[in-house]
């Protein structure tokens, strides 16, 4: 028997919620949301759980990262809660974030002004890149 995961967060806590134009419909009990046999096996892609854990820990709002990886806020909740992920520290400032393709990303790497006195990480996303900075000696 295939393992049932719910399309929207990937848990497993699903049940039967009725039938619907003649398909079982099933409801996740983590984040309440509705769907049919249908949509079953479109499992999120573990590289966006890994993603949204990620930008979780540098310091992002589940909003910004919704934005950013097109995954519901509910979902990330519910993934944050499933791998008890904490943030290690308080943080006091926000990492800034930009989306580049590899064009800009050299040139941003380029201008030395950009990285200096700043900490910086690259990351791939789709067809683009994101770099999310930190200015390393801001108070
Ligand atoms: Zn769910």
């Amino acid at each position: 028997m295939k393992l049932k995961l719910c399309p929207n967060c990937n848990s497993e806590k699903i049940i039967k919620s009725g039938i619907i134009n003649n398909r079982q419909r099933y409801k996740c009990k983590d984040c309440k949301y509705n769907f049919t046999v249908n949509k079953l096996g479109k499992k999120i892609d573990d590289y966006y759980v890994n993603k949204a854990l990620q930008l979780y820990l540098e310091g992002l709002t589940y909003r910004e990262i919704e934005r950013i990886l097109g995954v519901s806020h509910v979902s990330i909740m519910n993934w944050v809660k499933k791998y008890n992920i904490k943030r290690p520290y308080n943080v006091d400032y926000h990492p800034t974030y930009k989306i580049y393709n590899a064009e800009e990303l050299a040139k941003f790497f380029q201008n030395k002004s950009n990285i200096s006195g700043a900490g910086v990480l690259v990351t791939e996303l789709g067809d683009k890149f994101m770099l999310i900075k930190w200015e390393r000696f801001r108070n």
